[in-house]
């Protein structure tokens, strides 16, 4: 079983028009969308955080290729900073399944998306 959800630190605020009955993009930022976003990656995770803190990443995409690393994150948050860039815009896809996440990563460096994995280490017994 698998779960996908898209996920980016632009704004995502809406405004409600009474009249019209319909939703559309903000001009304002109330400053929870992220939130919002990072609850909702909280929630299609969990499982894997169960498993452990320790994470392994394979293919991030940056400028000139892919990185791999090997990083702890306690919380969603914390694994979702470490799956994105820290100053640009971004936007990821990412498909959680029952022992790790597939993502799409977009940002200034991999506009066309980047494919990686990310995946719990099992503590050694
Ligand atoms: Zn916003």
């Amino acid at each position: 079983m698998s779960v996908e959800a898209e996920y980016t630190n632009s704004c995502v605020c809406e405004d409600y028009n009474e009249d019209t009955d319909t939703w559309s993009v903000s001009e304002t930022c109330y400053g929870d969308c992220y939130d919002c976003q990072v609850e909702d990656f909280t929630n299609i995770t969990e499982h894997l955080f169960a498993m452990s803190s320790n994470w392994k990443l394979t293919g991030f995409p940056v400028w000139n290729g892919t990185v791999d690393g090997i990083f702890t994150a306690e919380t969603p948050k914390q694994l979702l900073d470490a799956m994105t860039p820290d100053r640009a815009d971004w936007t990821m896809k990412v498909t959680v399944s029952d022992d790790g996440i597939v993502a799409i990563l977009y940002h200034h460096d991999a506009p066309m998306g980047g494919k990686m994995t990310v995946t719990p280490i099992m503590e050694e017994a």
